[in-house]
């Protein structure tokens, strides 16, 4: 866009080779990167009075020299500077560890500004900096940049100084003028200067909130842009489904369907009806009865005259959906289960049929849209748990020039602030009511030593019937360890409860028939204890299970504590969920007290967003989360917001077209690529 900022790093002043790879290694590659390379953080070197000063903190005072600088040496070449400080009406202690060279620019009468940490109950600082003269002398607010090595805190000051300098003045302002004076934003260039140079807290305040709001809003636009070409294109299919079947169909089901379903199902309907690809993701608490509007909508395809294919994260969960399928659609529709361990001529059979149009529904793994699989009319896709769904499989969908339209569905409730965000380009059906009847599962937190009176808990269920699963301790970053424990824990249960009680043992290192075969046990009610890696987290049902026991509790994150606990209360009898815990800190303890008090999905998912953050929230493996410079989307959720009602507006009133004082907006937004991909496509 602004082809002189595009130059380059090395056209920067002081830049040579060497500096230039070192900057690029952080990201750095043009002059633009390095303007818009921020601090991650500020340091104050702000004098404040020292009544206000907090003990042990990093401060700045400024004061004068009352006593002649003394250096004391101790142990091998040790050394310690001290003298005192006449700062407001008190004297101050300064002592300044091993510069002992110090001494000869300090004197007696002298005006100093030190920064060190303070102690409060001694009236004494440990400098760390010190600069003579008063402390208008210095900037009190300084930058600090993440750096690498090569590239040390001075030299990148430096170089942005030079940047600054001669390139700042061709920066140019990207929002139209009535929104920033709507929003009282700072024009780009001042605000720029003042996330570099800032002149004092409120200026940097607003420099900012500034960027802030332009990161958030062309993150939207991009995402609103793409949604809005999604619900335009006519690349998908129009799927005109036999009302009087669906109707049929979802009549021959055990239940009414709650309101929130009924919506939600409408909404996907729609959605098929148009020409448009459907994007849509279904969210709703672990119970919700995601999976039964799934196959409604799976039913109204087929009745269409198109294939589905419903994809889940693992083995266990497709055979249970395909099971479960399998019941629903009797008489109605072929049903098959394709997985990597399904292999041979079972395997050819199953693809032969998926060509030959015999089969209506697949359900599997990953396996069912990379491999060998060719649908022959496919028209509708759900992906459960979608966020290990990405950009990649889409396409490659598209590569094999079908345009079915997807649902995803997830159980994880996630916080409206991560929704808007990571999904922005989607539509959002949410279940926000649980089927009526259900009990809410009681849940408790029991600290360690009370184990005893939780096995005996555990006891009178399953001497009632029902049983229990148990879940073992999380051992971070180790699945080989997670797996000893929990044959630990099986060992010592069963020698507790065994022989009257059964107890089973299931992990991830099981084959897929052990683990099938387990599971069915449990399902069948062979075994009355199920002890679990939390491989058991997804998906499993098992109504007759009335106890979670969850030790260790404090290591798992809420909404995973929120996904266990979903396994029992699926039947009609009271489910009990024990946490057992010693958390140590308190989040640790937040979080179960949280989880003893509620069992609304979206509530713990908002608070688990706060204590954890972002870039926790959906595990570590693959977040899907955009990174943003300087926003944090739980910190700064109002700009969020506010961006994205924005952005719905400009694209909804096309303003980034038609209107020349959004053109340089737009120029931005369409820099990016993938934006242009799909977009052109
Ligand atoms: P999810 O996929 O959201 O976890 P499911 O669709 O598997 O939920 O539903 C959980 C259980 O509730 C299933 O046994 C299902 O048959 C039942 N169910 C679903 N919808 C309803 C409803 N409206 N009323 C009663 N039971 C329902
Ligand atoms: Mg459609």
């Amino acid at each position: 866009m602004n082809d002189v900022l595009q130059q380059p790093i090395s056209e920067i002043k002081g830049v040579g080779e060497k500096l230039q790879s070192h900057l690029n290694e952080l990201g750095l590659f043009t002059v633009e990167d390095l303007l818009f390379y921020f601090p991650h953080r500020y340091d104050s070197y702000e004098v404040k009075p020292l009544t206000e000063l907090d003990h042990n903190e990093k401060a700045t005072i400024e004061g004068e020299i009352v006593s002649e600088p003394v250096v004391s040496y101790y142990g091998r070449k040790k050394s310690r500077l001290t003298f005192t400080l006449q700062v407001e009406h008190f004297a101050v202690k300064a002592v300044m560890f091993n510069r002992a060279f110090a001494k000869k620019q300090l004197q007696q009468g002298d005006t100093v500004t030190v920064t060190g940490k303070w102690d409060q109950q001694r009236l004494q600082v440990t400098v760390s900096q010190f600069k003579k003269g008063e402390s208008k002398s210095q900037a009190p607010i300084q930058p600090v940049y993440t750096l690498k090595e090569g590239v040390n805190m001075n030299t990148l000051r430096k170089v942005m100084t030079a940047a600054f300098g001669e390139y700042g003045g061709s920066v140019k302002e990207i929002l139209p003028e009535d929104l920033a004076l709507a929003y009282k934003l700072p024009p780009r260039r001042e605000a720029l200067q003042q996330m570099h140079y800032p002149e004092n807290r409120v200026m940097l305040k607003h420099a900012k909130r500034r960027f802030v709001y332009e990161e958030f809003l062309i993150f939207q636009l991009k995402m609103q842009l793409l949604r809005k070409h999604n619900r335009e294109s006519t690349h998908g299919i129009v799927q005109r489904y036999d009302n009087q079947k669906l109707t049929g169909f979802v009549q021959s089901l055990p239940f009414e369907l709650t309101g929130a379903q009924k919506r939600s199902l409408a909404e996907i309907l729609k959605d098929m009806k148009r020409p448009h690809r459907m994007n849509r993701l279904l969210q709703g608490d672990v119970g919700s009865g995601k999976t039964a509007v799934a196959a409604i909508a799976l039913y109204a395809s087929i009745t269409a005259g198109y294939q589905g294919a419903l994809m889940v994260p693992t083995e266990i969960l497709a055979e249970q959906h395909y099971q479960s399928l399998s019941a629903m659609f009797e008489g109605r529709a072929r049903v098959e289960l394709l997985t990597g361990s399904i292999k041979g001529k079972k395997r050819q059979e199953i693809l032969e049929a998926v060509k030959a149009e015999e089969i209506d529904i697949l359900v599997g793994t990953h396996a069912l849209i990379q491999d060998e699989v060719l649908f022959s009319h496919l028209g509708f896709v759900i992906v459960d748990e979608q966020h290990r769904f990405g950009v990649e499989q889409r396409r490659t969908l598209r590569d094999k020039g079908l345009s079915p339209d997807v649902l995803f569905m997830t159980a994880t409730p996630i916080p409206r602030t991560l929704a808007i965000t990571a999904f922005g380009d989607m539509d959002v059906s949410v279940i926000d009511e649980m089927p009526a009847g259900r009990k809410p599962v009681e849940t408790y937190w029991v600290k360690g030593e009370m184990t005893d009176r939780v096995l005996n808990f555990i006891k009178k269920e399953i001497d009632q019937g029902h049983q229990a699963y148990v879940i073992c301790p999380l051992i971070e970053e180790s699945d080989q360890l997670d797996i000893q424990n929990a044959i630990d824990l099986y060992h010592q249960l069963s020698s507790v409860f065994e022989p009257d009680i059964s107890v089973g043992l299931m992990h991830g290192r099981l084959h897929n028939d052990e683990k099938e075969e387990v599971m069915k046990e449990f399902a069948d009610n062979h075994l009355n204890i199920l002890v679990s890696t939390t491989v058991v987290e997804v998906g499993v049902n098992v109504p007759n299970a009335t106890m979670m026991v969850i030790y260790d509790a404090q290591r798992f994150g809420l909404s995973q504590l929120h996904q266990l606990r979903g396994r029992v209360g699926r039947g009609s009898d009271q489910s009990y969920c024990i946490l057992l815990a010693d958390p140590k800190g308190d989040v640790g303890k937040e979080r179960m007290r949280i989880m003893t008090e509620t069992n609304d999905g979206f509530e713990l998912s908002e608070q688990d967003l706060k204590l954890r953050g972002p870039g926790d929230f959906f595990g570590k493996k693959q977040s899907g989360l955009p990174e943003f410079k300087v926003g944090d989307m739980v910190h700064d959720y109002r700009a969020l917001e506010t961006a994205r009602k924005d952005a719905a507006e400009m694209i909804e009133e096309d303003v980034l077209d038609q209107h020349e004082s959004y053109s340089s907006l737009k120029e931005v937004v369409y820099k990016d690529k993938q934006i242009m991909e799909n977009v052109l496509d």
